[in-house]
């Protein structure tokens, strides 16, 4: 259950803030005024108040009461800091929640047009290992009159070396020391026209080693600048997260499990690719050739690196290629074997409908997608099949077909079946499916060696035909 509510605790009474001035401009200096006017209706309020927030991020103010309210008088600076270096009109949500819980507040648009001076970084975010690079270090904000920043530069040695800092400004006066390894102390002095006239003012000039580390950060901390009239302000830290990378010296490629066949009917092999170093770009570009290196009817391979078969019932040696993406021109390579693949069967769909409704007729079941199916109106008699046209025959070798989804024990008693007479007459079992078959694929061996024009798949007794893919296979070509 929860607590009755507490009178005055935590209670939040809308107030009107008003900020003075409500614009901002020139040099950061002073202070403003913040006038709290709470509801003449209001509980008595406290005569201190425990907390101040500007947007959320508590500050710290002198806070005092007035007739109706309260009146803060806080530094700018800090004031300019809570709004998070907005600028242009700026909602300024103020609250001060009193020492007996009451939260007043409110919200007042202050007009901001200056910034406290803050260094922010650009440029170099992805290095080749080996290479040099530049980070441009740059100031923004003109809310003070700046002589000099002092900077702490840290990296790491291990994985990159200072090489030097470069003014962007004329005049700009750079010194560095170095009293350990990953750090450097940097003093940039200047006039306030030094730093302000253009945003860029310097450059640190470093250089990727040898690694195999993928990223590093470099920065800058225990930031302050001086002001003409002698104030030291800190300012926030500069982060610069940098990529490293180096070109593909080695691929291996290799089958999943150590596999390096496809030995069934439609089977496949997923290859992987290991690419050194580790910092290297590490997809591949997969392809399949012929020994020889020309193109292949054997296999092919989808950008996954999944390598199949063909329904043509060609078999043999392939060469399976990843290439670097990188421009490196670096390859792994593998061989693979391909047998027992075997020919598709193709010809005229025939079959027997109506559906039991409209999308699922006989044709569904060759259609090559597994999600569609044949479902006959009836229990039993429901069959689908091919004829391969006048004048011809095949022996089957092989029939894979594909269960309705949720509906497997539709399947038990199917059969298939051969004919020379005609789609509805002259039938011969070749094979019987005699228990329920896995949900998927499945394939079955067929032993006859008669050929047949028309092939079929007869639904069993209480089947309604159910199966959604059906595909018919030949170790041989069409026999004419
Ligand atoms: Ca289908």
């Amino acid at each position: 259950m929860e607590e009755a509510p507490q009178p005055n605790a935590d209670f939040i009474v809308p107030s009107t803030v008003d900020v003075n001035p409500d614009t901002l401009t020139g040099k950061i200096k002073g202070d403003l005024t913040i006038n709290v006017q709470v509801p003449a209706n209001a509980a008595e309020f406290s005569n201190s108040s425990v907390k101040l927030t500007i947007n959320g991020q508590t500050v710290s103010a002198d806070v005092s009461t007035v007739n109706k309210g309260y009146q803060v008088k806080m530094d700018r600076r800090e004031f300019i800091r809570a709004l998070d270096r907005q600028t242009g009109d700026v909602d300024v949500k103020v609250s001060i929640t009193s020492k007996t819980g009451e939260i007043f507040v409110g919200t007042d648009t202050v007009n901001v047009q200056m910034l406290e001076p803050a260094l922010s970084v650009k440029e170099a975010d992805s290095v080749k290992v080996g290479d040099s690079f530049s980070l441009t270090y740059a100031v923004n904000g003109t809310g003070d009159n700046v002589s000099s920043f002092e900077i702490n530069l840290n990296y790491d040695s291990e994985l990159v070396e200072f090489v030097s800092v470069e003014p962007l400004v004329k005049k700009l006066n750079i010194t560095h020391t170095s009293k350990q390894p990953g750090q450097v102390s940097l003093v940039v002095k200047g006039t306030p026209n030094h730093f302000f006239n253009q945003s860029d003012l310097f450059n640190v000039n470093m250089k990727a080693k040898e690694t195999e580390a993928s990223s590093t950060d470099i920065t800058l901390t225990d930031i302050s600048y001086s002001t003409t009239s002698k104030e030291v302000i800190s300012v926030a830290d500069v982060i610069q997260s940098i990529d490293l990378y180096n070109d593909v010296a080695k691929i291996t490629v290799s089958g999943e499990d150590g596999g390096q066949s496809i030995d069934t009917n439609r089977g496949t092999l997923q290859l992987l690719s290991q690419v050194l170093p580790v910092n290297a770009m590490q997809t591949v570009e997969w392809s399949v050739t012929d020994l020889d290196g020309s193109d292949t009817d054997i296999a092919s391979i989808n950008s996954d690196g999944l390598l199949s078969g063909n329904t043509e019932g060609l078999n043999g040696k392939v060469k399976v290629i990843a290439e670097a993406m990188d421009g490196s021109g670096t390859v792994g390579e593998l061989i693979v074997d391909i047998s027992n693949q075997l020919k598709l069967v193709t010809g005229t769909p025939f079959g027997k409908n109506p559906p039991w409704s409209p999308g699922s007729e006989f044709d569904k079941a060759l259609d090559g997608d597994i999600d569609t199916f044949y479902d006959f109106s009836e229990a039993a008699g429901g069959y689908t099949g091919i004829d391969v046209g006048e004048g011809n025959g095949v022996v089957l070798t092989q029939v894979r077909y594909y269960p309705r989804k949720g509906f497997t024990q539709r399947i038990t008693g199917g059969k298939i079946q051969g004919s020379n007479v005609s789609p509805t007459e002259g039938f011969v079992d070749l094979y019987t499916i005699t228990s329920e078959p896995d949900s998927g694929w499945n394939a079955i061996a067929i032993t006859s060696e008669e050929s047949y024009r028309y092939i079929r798949y007869l639904s069993p007794d209480g089947g309604y035909g159910n199966i959604a893919e059906l595909e018919f296979y030949s170790a041989e070509s069409l026999i004419q």
